[in-house]
């Protein structure tokens, strides 16, 4: 048994490419860092101009 995260037990990581690696917890949003910045920028994000 592998009780490491109860949050991580049903998502599989990210929930748009399913990466497991540098997942992003900001926000409950759960996502990795690469499709964090898309979704941020959709989000209105915008911290990179
Ligand atoms: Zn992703």
């Amino acid at each position: 048994m592998t009780k490491t995260r109860k949050d991580f037990g049903r998502k599989k990581g990210c929930r748009r490419c399913g990466r497991k690696r540098g997942i992003v917890r900001r926000y409950g949003l759960h996502i990795c860092r690469q499709c964090f910045r898309e979704t941020a920028f959709e989000l209105g994000f915008r911290k990179y101009s």
